[in-house]
């Protein structure tokens, strides 16, 4: 293949080089033309300078004259030292050649800066942007860091299934999924019959994958999923997609204090991982999206985090506020809330644990004081919650009991309690939503604007 621009950058000086990707600007300055290209490998594009003194071909002159911002290109020339600030490099071109026009006229994307509301109704368009291409370089990124975290610490990647016949713990609603004549029900009026339908019951898209994740443990120690998650909740919030991703790690022999240093070392790791390797994309966050952004991620990749029971934390919040939401024991904490505590109290990320059972999820372990579950919830500055996880109930009568006293069909869990049937041990995990974390990570305000085809109420373009 042919070098990338990033790749084109760290050659040497003489070298011949052509250049491929698309016009962002054309600049003419008495006899020279200066021409950025940008293929998007990197967030810098690179300056091809032409200069007509060198008697440029006619054909050079003709598609010089043609180009726009948008138009593909292919540019020969020779890279050289650049008397310009601001690069290292450039192409001194000789020639160049139009692989595909954009015309201004119609093309939506012109120099000047567009809102990102603009440009979401344009979504295959806008990863041509400084903003998405950048949030985009990020996302690959981190992708790739979640990987490289949990195999280096011997974690195994499990697919689970994305239809699912479960409810699981009734995490958020569910979208259905069904091969049933609906238009045809509605006109009968008949009820549906789910098992007439493809799978003979009623299924739906997953909203977790952490049970499925639990069975994995039971067997392989330490996995890890990190795949699309659905819900269906009609949520218009700058927080919430109908799909997004989510990296769910689950570890057997693993209790919560195990899965509390887990995840502090997988949000270093994963900021690290940007703050390295991201630096320009970063830059630009940090300039024109959110002043700052680059410190609190180099703040929380250096501190160590604090830990607090959600006791100690409901009384931090009586003596602060004001709030919106008056804390008390037994509320769920909200995102002031959370803010409050990793801003104002610890001023650094921290890690709050053994939450009322009542506000938390059926399969959390329980503690002898009867009232509260072995839960976890990370939180960090500018956010609130990024993480949430427990230690699982591993004792097959306290689940059973539990399953019932909050009125669960026991019978949809009974394969969920074999594994506590059959070789139980403590084990513990978490769930982190990646979009998120894209959104901590760029200090992008929409979480629509942090994947790529964003799926949202009354909203599946593409
Ligand atoms: P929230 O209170 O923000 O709705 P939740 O309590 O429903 O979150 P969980 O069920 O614990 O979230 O899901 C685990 C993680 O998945 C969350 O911490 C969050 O990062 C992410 N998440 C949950 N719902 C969504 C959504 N609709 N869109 C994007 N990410 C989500
Ligand atoms: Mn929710």
């Amino acid at each position: 293949m042919f070098p990338l621009i990033k790749e084109i950058f760290g050659f040497v000086p003489g070298n011949a080089v052509s250049v491929r990707g698309w016009v962002r600007t054309k600049r003419e300055m008495k006899n020279l033309v200066f021409v950025e290209v940008n293929d998007g490998s990197c967030f810098n594009g690179i300056q091809c300078t032409f200069n007509r003194e060198d008697s440029l071909t006619a054909e050079t002159e003709n598609a010089l004259g043609l180009i726009s911002t948008g138009t593909a290109v292919i540019i020969r020339g020779t890279l050289a030292e650049s008397p310009a600030s601001g690069q290292k490099v450039e192409v001194r071109s000789d020639g160049i050649e139009i692989v595909g026009a954009a015309p201004t006229e119609t093309y939506p994307l012109q120099k000047k800066k567009h809102s990102l509301e603009f440009l979401r109704e344009i979504a295959h368009l806008r990863p041509r942007t400084n903003t998405f291409g950048a949030v985009a370089r990020v996302r690959n990124r981190l992708a790739i860091a979640v990987h490289e975290f949990f195999q280096s610490n011997g974690f195994q990647y499990i697919h689970t299934p994305i239809i699912t016949g479960s409810d699981a713990e009734g995490a958020g609603a569910m979208f259905q999924v069904t091969t049933l004549d609906m238009e045809g029900l509605a006109k009968s009026g008949k009820a549906p019959d789910y098992s007439k339908d493809f799978f003979g019951k009623w299924t739906g898209l997953t909203v977790t994958g952490q049970l499925e994740a639990e069975a994995y443990a039971q067997a392989l120690t330490r996995v890890y999923t990190f795949g699309p998650t659905f819900r269906a909740e009609n949520s218009n919030t700058v927080r919430h997609l109908a799909e997004f991703w989510m990296i769910e790690p689950e570890a057997a022999f693993a209790s919560l204090e195990d899965n509390m240093a887990l995840a502090e070392d997988f949000l270093k790791y994963l900021f690290n991982a940007v703050l390295k390797d991201c630096a320009a994309d970063l830059g630009f966050f940090d300039a024109h999206i959110e002043k700052g952004i680059i410190g609190t991620l180099e703040l929380v990749a250096n501190s160590k985090f604090g830990h607090m029971t959600y006791t100690q934390a409901i009384t931090e919040l009586e003596k602060g506020g004001p709030f919106e939401f008056k804390p008390y024991w037994g509320c769920d904490i909200q995102t002031e809330h959370e803010k409050f505590l990793a801003e104002k109290v610890v001023k650094g990320p921290v890690i709050v644990t053994d939450y009322p059972k009542e506000i938390k999820a059926f399969y959390m372990k329980q503690n002898n004081d009867g009232k509260t579950v072995r839960a976890m919830d990370v939180l960090v500055p500018r956010l609130g919650e990024i993480i949430g996880g427990s230690e699982r109930e591993e004792d097959l009568g306290k689940l059973e009991k539990r399953i019932t006293e909050i009125g669960l069909n026991k019978a949809d869990y009974e394969w969920y309690l074999d594994l506590r049937r059959f070789g139980t041990v403590p084990h513990s995990g978490f769930g982190l939503g990646f979009e998120r974390l894209i959104q901590y990570v760029t200090g992008m305000v929409n979480i629509r604007d942090v994947i790529p085809f964003p799926r949202a109420p009354g909203q599946a373009a593409y």
